[in-house]
């Protein structure tokens, strides 16, 4: 089998008062589109965090690529959106071309010039999620659906091998949500890009997503789909401490 992408051993986090996350181990493999559900404050935001090495834990492993987290140095190949980022007010004076490859920056360094090639990129990157029309609109324009899109092909188009988006629906149309999913699926599916999605859709994506986990402080649960799909109702309560909803 090969090197899992993302490796965590006995991970525990806590802020200065706060445990948040203890002995979490987790492993992403090449290919997998794992949906990391959990109540609020559960620790979600805060697992990311680690992931991104924007936060160290107190114990334990991360490994990517098979490499230590501390001395990881291809950060480009991990493409994150954030859930802040669709906050753009109408009068942000940027395009979306322009939106889209300032994700350049990850890749070339921030003073370094764009490439030459950076419109095709940017118009690729576009056309993988269904935006290629709208690259000269102002970013504020647009809709929170089609904000998220395009701050997706901002994270594409420095070719991540992996996808990290925290709550990627948050803010879009209730009828647009299933075409977004089908546009992740064949990030996914087509592009081979591993997918770690943040959400409380479960029944929107189920028929996406490969792998489940369960998080609050500690996984639960993390399996395929289908293992999830068989956890009793009371079980997830327990996890959880309040009804949550299963897959239909
Ligand atoms: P989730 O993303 O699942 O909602 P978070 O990872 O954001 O959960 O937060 C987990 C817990 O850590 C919560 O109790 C939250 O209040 C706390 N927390 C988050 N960020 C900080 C911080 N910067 N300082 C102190 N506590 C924090």
């Amino acid at each position: 089998m090969s090197q899992p992408l993302i490796e965590m051993k006995n991970v525990s986090f806590q802020y200065e008062y706060t445990q948040v996350l203890k002995n979490i181990s987790l492993k992403v493999e090449e290919g997998d589109f794992l949906a990391i559900l959990g109540p609020n404050g559960s620790g979600k935001s805060t697992l990311l965090k680690i992931l991104l090495g924007l936060l160290k834990p107190m114990s334990g492993e991360v490994k990517l690529f098979g490499q230590s987290n501390e001395t990881f140095a291809h950060r480009e190949w991990i493409g994150y959106v954030s859930q802040k980022s669709n906050a753009f007010n109408s009068g942000f004076p940027a395009t979306v071309e322009e939106v889209v490859k300032s994700g350049l920056t990850k890749k070339i360094g921030l003073f370094k010039r764009m490439p030459k090639d950076a419109k095709i990129l940017a118009k690729e990157a576009l056309a993988s999620v269904g935006m290629e029309d709208f690259s000269s609109r102002n970013i504020g324009q647009l809709s929170g659906g089609q904000q998220q899109r395009v701050f997706i092909a901002r994270a594409l188009i420095s070719n991540p091998k992996i996808l990290i988006l925290d709550e990627p629906t948050v803010g879009i149309d209730h009828e647009n949500v299933q075409s977004f999913y089908d546009m992740l699926a064949k990030l996914n599916e087509e592009q081979n890009k591993t997918i770690i999605l943040v959400t409380h859709d479960v029944d929107t994506v189920s028929n996406r997503i490969s792998h489940v986990a369960c998080l609050n402080q500690t996984i639960h649960f993390h399996g395929f789909k289908e293992e999830f799909e068989s956890i009793s109702q009371t079980e997830l309560e327990n996890w959880y401490g309040h009804a949550v909803r299963k897959i239909h």
